[in-house]
């Protein structure tokens, strides 16, 4: 058995050095303390090495205060960086969108919009900005679910408002894609077990942004799933966030174009959701939509990073 840490010796509070902070001008983390990089399958926050060894703590982590209340132990400032971190990481957000953040929608928003007098992907963009200054994680807050044909930065913008909940605001917040989600509850029943626990987790994080709602082939057992998920979340007024390729709208009996044709009438998220999930969906979040060019057509010409 190894012995327990001694505990540092009481100071006042005056006495101590400020905690560690990353370098303002660090060009890997811009200032912000942590970076996210794809590993596999998912993208991974660290804590940047641009943050110096903490003489406050001496590196331990615990500052022991010495206060008009007597002597008071606490987690030094220096640890929120490594804690954030730790918060991005239980997103399980995509490898391919370690790097999606604000900074980087705003640059490809522009470039694409170049000369052009209205910028609908820059409105998307500023609802979402002042929607994250509105968060209180305290509260409950309503959400958003962007809409727009496919390759508008959908998930991108999604991404990036999980990410910088977690890594300034300090929120728990989880990144599902729908029929990833269906994947792996069918593994799991495959495997003997009953996806209780999955849903669970989803119902119970605070913020959870679901990719591609409506996509799938909408059977009977993947409408009870997004159903099951959509109700538990509205009972628990969690604050639940979305992308879809759908337009927003109840039911309207449009068919799926068969392949290779073109609908007469484009489904709506009622179409593939059903009324109750779309309309509690309606309830709980602002639908915004993402319109302007396609972000992949750029990417392939080599005009974004
Ligand atoms: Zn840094
Ligand atoms: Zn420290």
């Amino acid at each position: 058995m190894t012995r327990p840490e001694p505990t540092p010796p009481a100071t006042r509070a005056a006495d101590l050095p400020p905690a560690a902070r990353p370098q303002a001008d660090c060009p890997r983390c811009r200032g912000a303390g942590t970076v996210a990089i794809a590993q596999g399958e998912l993208a991974v926050a660290e804590v940047c090495d641009c943050i110096p060894f903490c003489g406050r703590c001496s590196g331990s982590g615990r500052v022991v205060i010495h206060g008009e209340d007597g002597v008071q132990v606490g987690r030094c400032r220096c640890q929120i960086h490594g804690d954030r971190a730790a918060l991005f990481n239980h997103a399980r957000i995509p490898g391919r969108y370690a790097a999606a953040d604000f900074p980087s929608f705003a640059t490809g928003a522009s470039a694409i919009a170049q000369g052009q007098q209205r910028n609908p992907k820059f409105e998307a963009f500023l609802k979402v900005m002042s929607w994250e200054k509105e968060f209180r994680p305290t509260e409950e807050n309503r959400g958003f679910v962007l809409h727009g044909a496919v390759g508008r930065g959908k998930t991108h913008l999604l991404v990036a408002t999980l990410r910088a909940l977690a890594l300034n605001h300090g929120v728990r917040v989880r990144f599902i894609e729908f029929t990833r989600l269906l994947a792996e509850l069918r593994e799991g029943f495959d495997a003997g077990r009953s996806g209780a626990s999955t849903m669970a987790e989803l119902v119970a994080v605070p913020v959870l942004g679901i990719d591609e709602i409506g996509k799938g082939r909408m059977t009977d057992w993947e409408l009870t799933v997004i159903d099951e998920l959509v109700s538990r979340r509205y009972n628990a007024m969690a604050c639940t966030l979305g992308t879809t390729n759908f337009s927003p709208g109840g039911p309207t009996g449009a068919a799926i174009p068969s392949l290779g044709q073109t609908a007469a009438a484009p489904q709506t998220v009622g179409d593939r959701v059903g009324d109750r999930v779309f309309s509690r969906l309606r309830e709980m979040s602002d639908f915004i939509e993402i319109g302007g060019d396609d972000f992949r057509e750029f990417k392939r010409r080599g005009a974004l990073p």
